[in-house]
């Protein structure tokens, strides 16, 4: 990993402030507590803040540092070949409410920019899906009829803003793109004060459902009479969201290219494996940001390989004048192609949730913003039923539930059975991680450059599957649900809400 150019973080946190926003008081009791400083719960906040309500968000790590503040942010109600997918998999009228639903968000967030001047890079772009060889012209085609009938505007072009040329693309016009964490600091400091506030490194533990609804966290309670969840997957497994949506990592490159060479628009291939680029401003020139090679957590080991194929594929097609960030993150996709956002599960009055934004979280997370809003405001919203957290579409989602979760299982019996990795802590090298012991207790080695050794359990905290080690990023990331850890068991994405507890090996 180390002899990769560039540096390992992602250039949206590292442009901007990480002060602490506010300061936490001494009344905890709130309208809305909203668990998750991101896209939705940032957004769903400000507009209840808007509404007359208070709000806390408690947040774990700072604000924006989830994947929020790891995404390409595109803001696009085209979204590669979604349409094509949801018009087979469900049917054009279903496809016509997600185009316009998504429009609607987006829409919302550049109203939301205008109106109140966010200084965050937003920038109106044409939107392109190409087919990277003759192979994907089909996916190209029957994604422009599938979106055009959905109601977005759409052409077929022979050239794009590309410095290559390929074989065909669609373009649908007056789409955005922005500095996501610029965006999300401003709704953070709208957010903050008046009775509402943001706690941030501040982990929620457990919620108890009822009037009013308490949240508990690693730094004392608090109250609410409505609760969101907007921790991506939701650290409660009240809703078993855990066996509908599944966690994939997807990994970013960026590079610095001139004024003059950067394409204008936002590009994605139709095809596999899907190469994503857009660009934002630095310095005299620009940053390429170039994402794809999407696999499901802890599925893929070396890591490093795939910034490694992204740089390449960077260096063949634009002019790079240097590496700069690399980064990854996950989202999470529903086993039937369409968010989850409602409420946690059928009992609960007070409990919202909303996850499964399938990497297009950027308008999907706004619109879930806004359709728990009028939930919890009590003002209908045409789309709440679209979404609704508790459909059952058993015919839409059998093959991907039963695809996903079979993984899941062959994870739960195999991790119990099987002996994995070193046989003792002596045996890594500084670098190095293993799990060790896959017969008694499972320990979760790392030796570190300096060769001290960390040693935590093996066991994910959420569900009892055995992590894998994630050399890219030196983490321990859990194969069933996507929780990650650094290695000194600290949770670094949820659905755990617990660190991996630490083992005495000796040296
Ligand atoms: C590589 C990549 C590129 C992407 N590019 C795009 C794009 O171009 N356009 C687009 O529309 N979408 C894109 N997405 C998807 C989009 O980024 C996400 O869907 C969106 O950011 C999700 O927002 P969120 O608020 O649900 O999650 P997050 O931003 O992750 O917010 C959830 C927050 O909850 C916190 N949390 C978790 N557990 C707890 C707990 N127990 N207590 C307290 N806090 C907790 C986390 O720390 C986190 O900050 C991309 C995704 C990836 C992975």
């Amino acid at each position: 990993m180390s002899d990769l150019p560039g540096t390992q973080a992602s250039y949206w946190i590292e442009s901007t402030s990480r002060d602490p926003i506010g300061s936490a008081p001494a009344q905890r009791t709130v309208d809305v507590a909203v668990i998750g400083a991101g896209m939705v719960g940032l957004t769903a906040a400000d507009l209840l803040k808007k509404a007359g309500s208070t709000v806390a968000v408690i947040e774990m790590h700072g604000v924006a540092e989830g994947v929020s503040g790891y995404t390409t942010a595109k803001i696009s109600a085209g979204q590669g070949t979604r349409y094509s997918s949801l018009t087979s998999k469900y049917d054009e009228e279903t496809a016509r409410a997600y185009a316009a639903s998504n429009t609607a968000a987006l829409e919302y967030l550049a109203a939301l920019v205008e109106a109140e001047g966010v200084d965050c890079e937003f920038a109106r772009k044409d939107n392109y899906v190409f087919a990277a060889s003759d192979e994907e012209v089909s996916s190209v085609e029957r994604e422009a009829e599938a979106a055009a009938a959905a109601g977005l505007a759409t052409e077929l072009v022979s050239t794009t803003p590309l410095p290559f040329d390929v074989p065909l693309a669609l373009r649908q016009r007056n789409q955005a793109q922005f500095h996501p964490r610029k965006y999300l600091l401003h709704l953070a400091r709208n957010i903050d004060g008046d009775g509402s506030f943001i706690l941030e490194n501040t982990r929620a533990t457990g919620v108890s459902d009822g009037s009013p609804c308490r949240i508990e966290t690693t730094d004392g309670d608090v109250t609410a009479r409505d609760v969101i969840v907007a921790t991506q997957l939701p650290f409660l497994d009240r809703g078993l969201f855990f066996a509908r949506a599944h966690p994939y990592r997807e990994h970013v490159v960026t590079v610095r290219v001139p004024g003059s060479a950067v394409p204008d628009g936002m590009f994605i291939s139709a095809g596999s494996p899907t190469r994503s680029v857009r660009s934002t401003p630095y310095g005299d020139g620009a940053l390429l940001i170039v994402s794809g090679e999407k696999h499901k957590t802890g599925a893929e080991l070396r890591t490093d390989e795939c910034y490694r194929r992204l740089q390449e594929w960077a260096e063949q097609h634009f002019e790079v004048l240097g590496h700069e960030y690399r980064w990854s993150a996950q989202d999470y996709y529903p086993v039937d192609a369409l968010p989850y956002i409602g409420k946690l599960n059928r009992m609960t009055q007070h409990l919202y949730t909303a996850t499964g934004f399938a990497a297009w979280g950027m308008t999907n997370g706004t619109l879930a913003a806004m359709l728990l809003s009028d939930a919890i405001l009590g003002r209908e919203n045409p789309w709440a039923s679209l979404y609704d957290s508790n459909r059952i579409n058993p015919i839409r989602s059998a093959t991907a539930f039963v695809k996903e979760n079979v993984k899941v299982a062959g994870h739960f019996v195999g991790d119990r059975l099987s002996k994995e990795g070193a046989d003792s802590t002596d045996d890594l090298a500084p670098g190095e991680a293993a799990v060790v012991g896959g017969g008694g207790t499972p320990v979760a080695a790392y030796r570190d450059p300096g060769g001290l050794l960390h040693a935590v359990s093996a066991r994910c905290t959420h569900m009892g599957c055995l992590v894998k080690w994630n050399h890219g990023e030196r983490s321990w990331d859990c194969p069933c649900h996507g929780s990650r850890f650094a290695p000194d068991g600290t949770v670094l994405n949820g659905p755990a809400a617990r660190p991996l507890e630490s083992q005495d090996v000796g040296g």
